[in-house]
């Protein structure tokens, strides 16, 4: 399968990064001042009016929620820590939003204790992130597998049964608010660049055969 790596170059610097943001809040805030306006008319159908604007308010909750790890991570946490319970504690938690949605989460491990220097919280957040997002291309039952390897260097890989990501959109991984969903914000996948860039950890995203994709974590 081909390789592709995901870079955190990406990341945009800072004054590219509060256009973004202000272009993103502004389309919801936008159309909130022109339901309240309908609203204000008296308008038949208000009911509807209300859902669109709560959804709206919702994706500007959504997205400052994300701006805030951003805008002010919480200060490093490094320590050893063993990584392998980490996962577990992350499968756990988890899982049971899998199983709502008929997935079962596996972790596959060669070792059961493997101690690296890390910021735990940040790498859940990490784990979180892909997790959540196999979870939600996945449009049928079946398996997201975190595989562990120390083989080598230590490699994670989040492994799901989804329809993968199309060639022409690899490229755009990682970018500030690039998103294929309704309810997404597009910035899971640009924290965790960051994240794993503390750590000196890389990402690649791999095709899965026959069907899904491979989020790669390398860890230098
Ligand atoms: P969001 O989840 O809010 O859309 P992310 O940064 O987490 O933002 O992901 C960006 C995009 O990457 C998604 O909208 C989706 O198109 C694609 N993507 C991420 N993970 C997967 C996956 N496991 N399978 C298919 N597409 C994915
Ligand atoms: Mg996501």
């Amino acid at each position: 399968a081909q390789q592709m790596l995901i870079s955190s170059e990406k990341l945009s610097t800072a004054g590219q990064l509060a256009a973004s943001i202000a272009h993103e809040i502004r389309n919801p805030i936008t159309s909130l001042k022109g339901f309240l306006q309908l609203l204000e008319t008296g308008i038949e159908g208000k009911e509807e009016y209300l859902a669109i604007m709560k959804d709206e308010i919702e994706k500007i909750e959504a997205i400052s929620t994300e701006m805030l790890y951003i805008a002010k991570p919480s200060p490093n946490e490094f320590e050893q820590a063993n990584i392998i319970s980490i996962l577990e504690d992350i499968c756990m938690l988890m899982r049971s939003q899998a199983r709502m949605n008929d997935i079962d989460l596996v972790l596959e491990t060669d070792v059961e204790i493997h101690e690296i220097y890390c910021d735990p919280m940040q790498l859940k957040q990490v784990f979180i992130n892909l997790i959540k997002n196999a979870i939600e291309a996945m449009e049928n039952p079946g398996i997201i597998t975190i595989r562990i390897n120390t083989n080598e260097i230590l490699t994670i890989e989040v492994i799901d049964e989804g329809p993968g990501v199309p060639d022409s959109l690899k490229e755009k991984l990682g970018q500030p608010f690039f998103t294929t969903k309704d309810k997404g914000t597009g910035l899971g996948l640009m924290v965790t660049l960051d994240i794993l860039q503390n750590h000196h950890a890389e990402l690649s995203i791999l095709d899965r055969e026959p069907q899904g994709s491979i989020f790669k974590i390398d860890f230098k």
